[in-house]
């Protein structure tokens, strides 16, 4: 990186970062993108987690080209069951009743990282930055400090940098912040009966319990995410148990588990900006909002957001408008507004509502379950807002 002056800076190159450069790359709109880490941390990375993409979002790689690179390693999802604690009487979203193919697919996030990251270096439009660690950013001048004392110019800066986004930090934007003091543990099991491409969903009041099935030529691997409340999954009887304690809440739903991979721990918040623009900055994926995991769904709601800036963005230059134009910041978060508000706070108050054990709630919540489990219209709805199908645009 020898220049000093671009028009469009992407700060981070998550999931998020780098789908947005391929999406502008598409549109043979140059763009700067750098990231802390070096090249190898992408080519090889460590991420152990799987990401559940939606229907909407695969659609996204389908225009991108890319989707058959990822598909040859996504385990589709024909069906979801929902459950309060180990009950059999399961809420079940089947993918067949609304006729657009699976619900989703699981992805190993190294498998992702790689596939896109591969692009990028591919790509003539991507001029990629490795090393290169925002410090502090100057917006009255746009300008952005790297490893300490370089200078970089923008006119349009697209803060990518994820939950802890330093960029939202030094731009002083304002946001949301709750710590739900709860840690998901991410691991994966082999199991002795076939999964069939079901996912399971178990609600507990000390947390919720994602089973998600993986590509495995037996169909015997599954993903676990496990939210637990951190005044037991900080405990060391509990971490010494935790294989145990897993077991009773798996109930061999899958048959006997064969294996246990290594297990992450994840501490849980929501981070989520009042505004998703400052002056010549846009925030987009968990730099906006970081959710929690609960619905699995952080990163398809990111990926809308780069899906709509980059339309933007397509739009404002084929119009010949700059991009650091007033109208679209104004326009950007009009249009992610429905779909950041809702996902925020629907996340946010299931899991309330299902960690509390009062007695009203929970009789409530029972009564829930069964008004959605009768209902085919909620349970079409949901299936279609949950598979990104539904335009939430004002
Ligand atoms: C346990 C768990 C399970 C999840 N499961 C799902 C799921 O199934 N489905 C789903 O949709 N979502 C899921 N999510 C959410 C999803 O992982 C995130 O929403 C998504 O990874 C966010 O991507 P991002 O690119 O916005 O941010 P990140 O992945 O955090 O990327 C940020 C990038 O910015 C770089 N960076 C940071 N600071 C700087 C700096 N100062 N200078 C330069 N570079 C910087 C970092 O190196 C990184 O590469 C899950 C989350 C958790 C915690």
């Amino acid at each position: 990186m020898n220049k000093k002056d671009f028009e469009i800076i992407i700060c981070g190159a998550g999931l998020v970062g780098m789908t947005l450069a391929l999406l502008l790359s598409k549109e043979q709109i140059n763009v700067l993108l750098i990231d802390k880490n070096n090249k190898d941390s992408f080519l090889n990375p460590r991420d152990a987690r799987t990401t559940a993409i939606s229907q909407g979002s695969s659609r996204i790689y389908k225009n991108l080209g890319i989707w058959n690179k990822l598909l040859k390693n996504a385990q589709q999802i024909n069906s979801i069951l929902v459950s309060e604690g180990i009950q059999t009487n399961n809420l079940d979203f089947d993918n067949r009743k609304v006729g657009e193919g699976p619900l989703g697919f699981i992805i190993d996030n190294k498998i992702l990282k790689k596939v896109l990251f591969k692009e990028i270096i591919k790509s003539k439009f991507v001029d990629f930055s490795e090393n290169t660690e925002v410090v502090k950013i100057n917006n009255a001048e746009r300008s952005l400090v790297v490893n300490k004392k370089k200078k970089i110019n923008y006119k349009l800066l697209l803060a990518a940098d994820g939950r802890f986004s330093k960029i939202r930090f030094h731009a002083g934007v304002k946001y949301f912040y709750h710590d739900y003091h709860q840690n998901a543990f991410v691991f994966n099991i082999t199991h002795s009966n076939p999964h069939n491409g079901i996912a399971l969903e178990r609600f507990f009041s000390t947390g919720p319990l994602a089973l998600l099935p993986m590509k495995d030529k037996k169909q015997r691997k599954s993903s676990v995410v496990w939210t637990v409340d951190t005044n037991i999954s900080n405990k060391k009887s509990f971490n010494q148990n935790i294989k145990e304690e897993f077991s009773k809440r798996y109930k061999e739903f899958f048959g006997d588990i064969i294996n246990f991979s290594k297990f992450q721990k994840y501490p849980l918040n929501v981070f989520s900006c009042y505004n998703s623009c400052k002056e010549n900055i846009i925030f987009v994926g968990d730099a906006s909002q970081a959710i929690h995991p609960i619905a699995g769904q952080g990163f398809n709601l990111g990926l809308r957001d780069a899906l709509c800036i980059s339309q933007m963005i397509t739009e404002f230059k084929e119009l010949g408008l700059e991009v650091n134009n007033k109208n679209l910041m104004d326009a950007y978060e009009r249009k992610r507004f429905i779909d950041k508000t809702a996902l925020v706070s629907v996340t946010h108050n299931l899991n309330k509502l299902f960690s509390n054990n009062s007695f009203a709630i929970k009789l409530f919540r029972r009564l829930g379950l069964k008004i959605f489990s009768e209902s085919n219209y909620l349970k079409n709805q949901s299936m279609i807002y949950a598979m990104g199908l539904k335009n939430l645009e004002l």
